[in-house]
């Protein structure tokens, strides 16, 4: 069984996914009955929720498709326009 302080320990490999199957269920079955850890564990996941989404990559693009995207609409304006189709460089 794991105490307190070994539970707090091992919290930041546990959120880092650098855990042991085993002690990943010994820290869990210690925070479900545990309120103290709990609360600690709860706090820093959601810590680390934030952090990561404040640090997320916008979803909407990658980088470069959107210019693409309006090159071929563009082209595309061009051809209805009756324009002929522009070289391809
Ligand atoms: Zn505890």
């Amino acid at each position: 069984m794991l105490t307190c302080k070994e539970v707090l320990d091992s919290l930041s490999d546990y959120l880092d996914a650098d855990m042991k199957e085993e002690l990943i269920s010994e820290v869990k079955r210690h925070i479900g009955s545990c309120s103290d850890c709990r609360a600690e564990f709860d706090t820093l996941t959601m810590t680390l929720k934030l952090y990561k989404h404040e640090h997320a990559e916008p979803t909407v693009m990658p980088v470069g498709c959107h210019d693409r995207l309006v090159k071929v609409l563009e082209l595309e304006k061009l051809r209805s326009k009756g324009a002929p189709p522009p070289k391809m460089v």
